[in-house]
């Protein structure tokens, strides 16, 4: 469908106030949204690796985007969902949400921090403990790096015993390329991650990493940490490497969940009781891993999976909880319905 198209249908929700009724009905609802990247639009030059910022939300669209938060949802923190569930806030008729931000780029830090701290919005950030302070990439991040910049026209790779091959010569090849790969390595287990993540290397020698767009890969720095959560912003594990649970054995799934926890403790002297799943679909975790978050304490674990957490079912899906996306190629009329639920993206 055509953008003008869509946007106006987005609209017609918007103003027709389906968007509105919707709200209305999903008063005791907790809306999640997640994001990754907040880079100001001027910053955004790579226009042809547009494909490499669909999880960046220009820092215009995301101040609109917590504006119209503030008008239509009630913010919270995560520190208050326990009240919320115990039915211990005065209700105002909207639904409640939470802003949450994966991975902890520095571009948070410096272009999101500010519009947050301006409407008094608490952010919640999951921190991939291993990276803060460094500009290293994370291993999903450079297979998508290596496929979309090497002048190589294909690839080939054993994985797990099958060989794969895999075009690179155009721009749609290699974001197709870039899709199938991560997709296949996302069900392996670490070690082999591990191997084949040596192999793509060998193959790209072309791909230089230092060239890589401070803004959109570098990371946060504990001392950045520490001021957002002196201003009462909220920190929380996203592992300590990014693997994806279901990549762990049940040894390295505790090792990362209790790492990841005991540095964030000891860095900001706040306790983490939250946690993101790297990749968070349905497949990337399991009962094992709930067992796991709870013996450590953790009190909430937030998924990919999209949709509304409806207050009363929260503490049955306290470590599966629903999240919605917010990403590069949404206009805000689309942002509107989607968060309502009017829309599906
Ligand atoms: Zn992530």
């Amino acid at each position: 469908m055509k953008a003008w198209l869509k946007n106006n249908l987005a609209n017609l929700l918007e103003y027709s106030g389906l968007n509105a009724l919707k709200r209305w009905l999903r008063q005791n609802s907790v809306v999640v949204l997640t994001y990754h990247g907040v880079i100001p639009r001027d910053l955004i030059k790579n226009e042809e690796h547009l494909f490499e910022y669909r999880n960046v939300v220009t820092q215009e669209d995301f101040e609109k985007q917590i504006q119209f938060v503030r008008r239509h949802y009630i913010p919270l923190s995560l520190n208050e969902l326990q009240e919320v569930i115990g039915g211990r806030r005065q209700k105002v008729c909207r639904p409640y949400i939470l802003i949450t931000f994966d991975d902890g780029f520095e571009n948070n830090y410096k272009y999101a921090f500010p519009v947050l701290k301006k409407y008094g919005v608490v952010g919640h950030f999951f921190l991939t403990t291993d990276f803060m302070g460094s500009q290293k990439m994370l291993w999903t991040e450079e297979v998508n790096y290596r496929i979309m910049h090497t002048q190589k026209k294909r690839i080939e790779l054993v994985i797990g015993g099958h060989r794969y091959e895999f075009p690179t010569g155009t721009v749609a090849q290699k974001e197709h390329a870039s899709i199938r790969l991560r997709r296949i390595l996302k069900l392996q287990r670490r070690p082999v991650i591990v191997e084949v993540l040596r192999e793509l290397r060998e193959q790209t020698p072309d791909v230089v990493l230092e060239a890589l767009t401070p803004e959109r890969y570098r990371f946060m720095s504990w001392d950045q940490i520490r001021e957002m959560s002196r201003s009462g912003m909220i920190f929380g594990s996203h592992t300590t490497h990014h693997f994806l649970l279901n990549n762990l054995t049940a040894e390295e799934v505790a090792h990362t969940l209790a790492e990841s926890k005991r540095v964030i403790e000891q860095e900001t002297r706040e306790t983490c009781n939250y946690f993101s799943y790297p990749n968070g679909e349905k497949e990337n975790f399991s009962e094992r891993d709930t067992r796991i978050l709870m013996r450590l304490g953790y009190r909430f674990a937030f998924t990919q999976i999209p949709g509304f957490n409806e207050a009363d079912f929260i503490p049955l899906r306290r470590y599966a909880l629903y999240r919605i996306n917010i990403s590069h190629f949404m206009s805000l009329p689309i942002f509107k319905s989607i968060i309502a639920g009017t829309w599906i993206h």
